[in-house]
């Protein structure tokens, strides 16, 4: 993979990861003006049930862009942590903080079902 290339990504990457920061951080200025609101008990559970949601959706993508921009830094960036074969361009530019190859995460989508993130992050840590 060329600089530029590597450049493009960690660009792509930072600037995920600062719209993620954001987010998480509006939300957390909105909980805390609501719950001194008078609102409706059942409402309020919804609301929390939904950002508690958000959030770790949030944390996950957070977490995998993170361990992303660190492969960048040790310099094993868009390698598969799993079969160690080169992630496709194509799947790098849909998806900059992919871990495994097309065909790695095939199977453990295929495996694991929703919880697949769960393997990646089992594959991350042992790795
Ligand atoms: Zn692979």
């Amino acid at each position: 993979m060329t600089k530029s290339e590597l450049n493009k990504y960690r660009n792509a990457l930072e600037a995920r990861h600062a719209e993620i920061m954001q987010l998480v951080r509006n939300r957390d200025g909105i909980a805390i003006e609501r719950s001194s609101d008078a609102l409706d008990e059942v409402q309020q559970a919804t609301e929390r049930e939904l950002a508690i949601r958000n959030l770790d959706r949030d944390s996950n993508v957070l977490r995998k862009v993170r361990g992303a921009l660190r492969r960048i830094a040790e310099g094993d960036f868009g390698v598969c942590l799993h079969c160690e074969e080169d992630i496709s361009a194509k799947r790098l530019a849909a998806v900059p903080w992919a871990a495994f190859c097309i065909r790695c995460q095939e199977i453990a989508d295929l495996s694991y079902g929703d919880s697949a993130d769960n393997l990646d992050a089992s594959w991350v840590n042992a790795a």
